[in-house]
């Protein structure tokens, strides 16, 4: 069994080896942080852009999605602050020269502790048994208490820090810890400086003159300056949402960790629009309705976590991420973003233009308040992979790698073998096909033994595999067999659309949404 260290390289490597995703530019030997999905990786990837859709979109009635340009006019980033602020302090090891995000250095010191408490933590239950109270050892025991102090303060110098951008006294800090590069093992630290993330490039005016315009670091701008746009064709009283997936780019100082960070990656944000006054309900809903939406992948709640930002950006009053358990630890999954009425207002002084909402209900003008829910594709996709991926001992002493996809994610959902190459039964098989595949994508394989195939369904999360043999010929009937309990059965043709529908259709995981009360 793979242990939790070695799973991402097992993944990375597998999904290379079964086309999900390549090197970009790799016969050039790559270009770094950048990466290509393939065949089965693209599938992958479209079918969590439909869940989020559908979830964001289709199930609300109050909320549409545009699709807006990935160049904007260069003042909507000024007005937005990314210009001026979109920062991430850096810092280098003087031995090692490498550089390193001060504020992920000093966010990983602190997950250090908590790891160490929940040590404490798991020792206590396994000595008390079912008389262990967590609160009550929490709040007593010696060694949690020294550690959660270290914790506090660390966190409140950390918020002066940050919030004062101060540079030195993150710096400070940071020797204080004693943190040191994993690589070179020193603290042998530079200064901290700011590093702003935006790719600028030029653009060509008729004059000769150019202008330096941004890729977008976020799809969100597209939004704001179209709420107004969408507001008003749609006729959308508040509440309602603008959602939209779409590349960002970002030129991450350290980028690793495969398609967890990257430079060019996708985003699928949704701002909610809503009544000054209101944003701590709707917060706490759209904390709320994003966790559903995760767990509604069946990956286990525990997997999943909030963590309140310490540092707020220049935008927000509120903050948080749901974090996942990647096999490098719970990291960044999810920002939902209590915005309030930053963006707008800002938009309004730079481009002049009268933003404001006509509350028809008061019969007065404001610049609604916003509610974000920001998710990164890329890392939904490597937390599914990172989670799907089993490697398995079976009953007959053979063992297998397996990805258990959540069945309407999957790449592919149905495999239509024909037990032989003769007798009609290709023929047959490809009639199976053309009856599933105007609903499902579906995949013909004649090549090797019925176990091979098996096999490599298994490795690209194939929910079932549909074998015809001779007895299909006579009553029209297949053996449909189970990906996660390899469970076989033999069932009539005609019913195959039902069956497949059922398990691999979007409105299994769809069906979440309504348990969030609103
Ligand atoms: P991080 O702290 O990990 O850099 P962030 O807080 O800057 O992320 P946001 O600006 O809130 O991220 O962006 C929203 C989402 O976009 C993140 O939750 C993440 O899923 C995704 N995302 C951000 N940066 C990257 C990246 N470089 N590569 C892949 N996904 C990213």
């Amino acid at each position: 069994m793979a242990d939790q260290h070695d799973i991402l390289k097992k993944v990375i490597s597998h999904s290379k080896e079964y086309g999900f995703v390549f090197q970009s530019s790799e016969i050039y030997d790559g270009l770094s942080a950048t990466y290509d999905y393939g065949q089965y990786g693209s599938e992958l990837k479209n079918n969590i852009k439909e869940f989020w859709w559908k979830a964001m979109v289709q199930m609300h009635e109050n909320i549409v999605g545009i699709d807006s340009a990935i160049f904007m006019h260069p003042t909507v980033w000024k007005a937005s602050g990314h210009v001026d602020a979109f920062n991430d302090p850096l810092i280098d090891n003087k031995d090692s020269k490498k550089r390193y995000r001060a504020d992920v250095l000093l966010e990983e010191h602190v997950a250090k502790i908590e790891g160490k408490i929940q040590k404490d933590v798991n020792k206590g239950a396994k000595k008390f048994g079912a008389d262990f109270d967590e609160t009550e050892f929490r709040a007593t025991n010696p060694n949690v208490q020294r550690r959660q102090a270290q914790i506090d303060d660390l966190n409140k110098r950390m918020e002066q820090a940050f919030s004062g951008d101060d540079l030195e006294a993150i710096r400070d800090l940071i020797i204080d810890m004693e943190i040191k590069c994993p690589v070179s093992g020193t603290a042998n630290w530079t200064e901290v400086r700011q590093f702003n993330l935006m790719f600028g490039t030029e653009l060509g005016s008729v004059s000769g003159e150019s202008a330096t315009i941004y890729l977008r670091p976020e799809t969100a701008q597209g939004i704001f300056v179209n709420y107004l746009n969408v507001q008003k064709t749609g006729r959308m009283k508040l509440p309602f949402g603008v959602a939209q997936i779409g590349k960002a780019f970002r030129n991450e100082i350290v980028a690793r960790q495969f398609i967890f960070r990257m430079r060019e990656f996708e985003q699928m944000e949704m701002q909610y629009f809503i009544q000054p006054g209101t944003q701590k309900e709707w917060y706490s809903y759209w904390k709320e309705a994003r966790m559903a939406w995760h767990n509604a992948l069946g990956f286990g709640s525990d997997n999943y976590r909030f963590h309140d930002h310490i540092k707020l950006a220049h935008y927000a009053d509120a903050a948080c991420d749901i974090e996942f358990n990647f096999p490098m630890g719970f990291k960044e999954l999810e920002g939902i973003h209590s915005r309030t009425d930053f963006d707008l207002n800002a938009h309004q002084e730079f481009s002049g233009k009268n933003l404001t909402y006509f509350d028809p209900e008061k019969n007065e003008r404001f610049v609604p308040y916003v509610i974000e829910t920001s998710i990164g594709l890329d890392r939904v996709f490597l937390a599914v992979l990172a989670a799907s991926y089993k490697e398995e001992e079976l009953n007959d002493g053979t063992s297998r790698v397996v990805l258990r996809i959540p069945p309407p994610l999957a790449p592919i959902k149905a495999a239509i073998f024909p037990l032989t190459k003769k007798d009609g039964l290709p023929d047959k098989a490809r009639e199976i096909m053309r009856l599933l595949q105007f609903d499902h994508s579906c995949q013909y394989e004649e090549k090797d033994s019925i176990g091979k195939r098996y096999r490599r369904q298994d490795a690209i999360g194939t929910p079932f595999c549909i074998t015809v043999d001779h007895e299909t010929l006579e009553n029209d009937t297949v053996t449909i067999r189970e990906r996660d309990t390899m469970q076989q059965e033999r069932v009539s043709i005609s019913k195959l659309p039902e069956l497949l529908g059922e398990s691999v259709g979007m409105k299994k995981l769809l069906n979440f949404s309504t348990t969030v009360s609103k």
